[in-house]
């Protein structure tokens, strides 16, 4: 599998593309000197990138070879905990694990064993290839992931199906870019740029963040919305768009249905209403409708930030329903952005071949409710791969207990000795996305590329395809003909589907490959909804049955007396989610408003704790000028060595889902603040 070779001559440049979870999808070059990264630029072959990469990349050499890189298997050698373990073989290892899963498959029956894996820094295929596979001939529970993009995934998929969005390259032909809920500055670095060309060129931008991100300081109007709020903001800017005459009637009596029903549902908000219900103010409103009313080229990137909470998914639907009833498509340029949604026409299920089990799913964002309350069985194993559920997921507090309890096997293959691992019984060494070879599919930048190794693994790391190979060798699951090397695991997805042939051939010549399609579709001329009628539904009858109160209705803000200050977790410029915190040496520092802090006798660099019902977070205070009274801002992705107790925002995140895709309300946290 692994394509390094010891000859290559010291000081060389190999080109490869990064995996992590961010949309823009760079082609790297990356400089080796002796079988070592020494330097990591962006390249030109994608169409952003433009020859730099963001800070988390350029130091990624740090976090290959840095002094919490796992390099061998380790076997729990102390309590659990305790951080004491001893280095063993893989074979040993390996054996550990299988005798124990064989164990409680036998006792307890299969699904009391839980995968628990995310994106990590893996692609297309090492991210769930021969891991889904084992897991499901195993028989394991399945994993309802829904960390991000679940809510938001949900309401795309209901309005437009799967549907191009507008190519990030194109917003330089936008005459007014809505950022809602995204912060590409610390979140997809290369969009920066693109708009700041737009904004040259006379386009006008608008921020919609309760934030006051570095690009909402440079917009025409920022909307520091109180987090939460988005659905009566949206609806009554679609609201006025109906009763202005801003709508496109003609365009939508093409290409939408339930339109009415629509302009009914939003006929309850005003804008007067809905600046009252977001803390905004009625004429910054007033200017928003009438600026995107008239502009065009008119596109809005959705972010995650406006789903992260009860209402996450009525708002996402809302706020990707205002291209279409003002009917924004049909220019480049023009429409609605939410990555991911690019018709690849191949499978990544091609290459498991093995169809999804019938074992319950289990929401990952419950996590700690399942391992203490689920039986029949009850939870037995937590196998953790890509994952840093310790803290990532919401209710920390409960969960960490439950990470401890004897009677659970917990293994973790990661690259880094996480705040999981140190809580594992077996911990295994993995390869970074250097050292192993992935499909690596942008959902920003709408490309692909098939990367190799380009240096050896350090260590005995294995890759999740090596890791799960072994085991379905093991447990006497291989079948004739299963894919099993990476060589035929791509094969055999590009294989399998009539596009396939010629996107391999792309990957061999171009080394990046398009959508079939093609990567830059103008939305309603060369690519239309991918929904059965190809029609825009704006209230889809299965969304409004999920959503506990019906598409479009709005929970009210949950703050309360005694937690009256909203906390938001949002990504910091230097991490992706909780990936390279090992190598932040700050302490956490909670952001709050001059007039929030002044009202606790608060100052900079306090000692303060943040708590509610669910836990509580000790750590120092920041005043912050971004922030808008009655919010606070607690990263997310910090290890808990960055607080004073060892808990972060994950402790304080209450356990209720999204009103879509059983998407974690991460957002949800009202909490109180005071010097410690
Ligand atoms: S994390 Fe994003 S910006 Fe950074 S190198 Fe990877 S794709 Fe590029």
């Amino acid at each position: 599998m692994f394509a390094y070779s010891a000859s290559m001559a010291p000081m060389e440049e190999r080109s490869s593309s990064c995996p992590l979870d961010c949309p823009d999808l760079c082609g790297l070059t990356v400089t080796i000197d002796q079988g070592r990264v020494v330097e990591i630029n962006g390249d030109r072959r994608g169409p952003i990138t433009d020859g730099f990469v963001c800070g988390k990349v350029r130091k990624f050499a740090d976090h290959m070879y840095g002094d919490d890189r796992i390099k061998t298997p380790l076997i729990r050698d102390g309590a659990k905990g305790s951080g004491q373990f001893r280095t063993a073989t893989w074979d040993e290892a390996l054996a550990i694990v299988a005798t124990r899963l064989q164990l409680i498959r036998s006792t307890s029956g299969a699904e009391a064993i839980l995968p628990y894996h995310y994106g990590g820094s893996n692609g297309w295929l090492t991210e769930g290839a021969l891991a889904t596979r084992f897991f499901r001939r195993l028989g394991a529970s399945n994993l309802d992931r829904t960390f991000c993009a679940a809510a938001t995934t949900a309401a795309c998929r209901g309005l437009y199906g799967v549907m191009q969005g507008v190519a990030l390259e194109d917003y330089e032909h936008a005459r007014l870019i809505v950022l809602w809920g995204i912060n590409p500055t610390a979140t997809g670095i290369h969009l920066v740029p693109v708009i700041e060309r737009a904004i040259a060129a006379g386009a006008k931008l608008v921020v919609v963040d309760p934030r006051k991100t570095p690009l909402a300081r440079r917009a025409d109007l920022h909307l520091p919305i109180r987090p939460g709020t988005d659905v009566p903001v949206a609806l009554a800017v679609i609201h006025a768009l109906f009763t202005r005459g801003h709508a496109n009637r003609a365009f939508l009596a093409e290409h939408a249905a339930e339109v009415e029903e629509l302009e009914r549902r939003s006929a309850r908000w005003s804008l007067e209403d809905a600046a009252r219900e977001a803390g905004l103010e009625l004429a910054e409103l007033d200017r928003f409708v009438e600026l995107y009313a008239q502009a065009s080229p008119a596109v809005i990137r959705v972010g995650n930030g406006l789903e992260r909470n009860r209402n996450g998914g009525s708002a996402v639907a809302a706020v990707l329903a205002i291209p279409a009833v003002a009917g924004k498509f049909g220019v480049r340029g023009g429409g609605y952005t939410m990555a991911g949604d690019a018709r690849w026409g191949v499978s990544d299920q091609a290459g498991i071949a093995e169809p999804p089990s019938a074992a319950r799913t289990i929401n990952m964002s419950q996590i700690s409710t399942a391992l203490q309350t689920l039986t029949e069985p009850r939870l037995e194993c937590l196998f953790v791969y890509n994952c840093n559920p310790a803290v990532t997921a919401p209710d920390q507090r409960a969960l960490i207990e439950e990470l401890r309890r004897d009677d659970l096997f917990v293994v973790v293959h990661d690259q880094v000795m996480t705040d999981t691992a140190h809580l594992a019984d077996v911990v295994l060494p993995a390869t970074t996305f250097l050292e192993h070879r992935d499909l690596r599919r942008g959902d920003g930048a709408t490309r692909m590329f098939d990367s190799h190794a380009v240096v050896a693994p350090v260590g005995e790391a294995r890759s999740n395809n090596q890791l799960f190979g072994a085991l379905l060798e093991r447990f006497d699951l291989v079948r004739p003909g299963d894919a099993m090397t990476d060589e035929e695991i791509v094969a055999s997805v590009f294989a399998a589907s009539p596009d396939g042939p010629a996107l391999r051939a792309q990957l061999a010549t171009a080394t990046i490959a398009s959508p079939p399609e093609g990567a830059r579709q103008i939305p309603f001329v060369e690519v239309f909804p991918g929904t059965p009628d190809q029609k825009i539904h704006l209230v889809p009858e299965h969304l409004d049955r999920e959503a506990p109160a019906g598409l479009y209705t709005y929970q009210p803000d949950p703050r309360t007396d005694e937690f009256p200050l909203t906390l938001i977790s949002p990504s910091l410029a230097t991490q992706i989610s909780s990936m390279f915190g090992q190598l932040r040496t700050a302490p956490a520092a909670l952001e709050l408003s001059a007039h929030d802090a002044a009202a606790r006798g608060i100052r900079t660099g306090d000692a303060i704790k943040v708590w509610n019902s669910y836990g509580e977070v000790h750590c120092l205070a920041k005043i912050a000028t971004e922030v808008r009274d009655g919010v606070c801002v607690l990263p997310k992705g910090l290890w808990r060595k960055h607080t004073a107790n060892g808990f972060t925002s994950n402790a304080l995140i209450p356990p209720g889902l999204a009103d879509l895709g059983g998407q974690a309300a991460f957002n949800d946290a009202r909490v109180q603040v005071a010097k410690r």
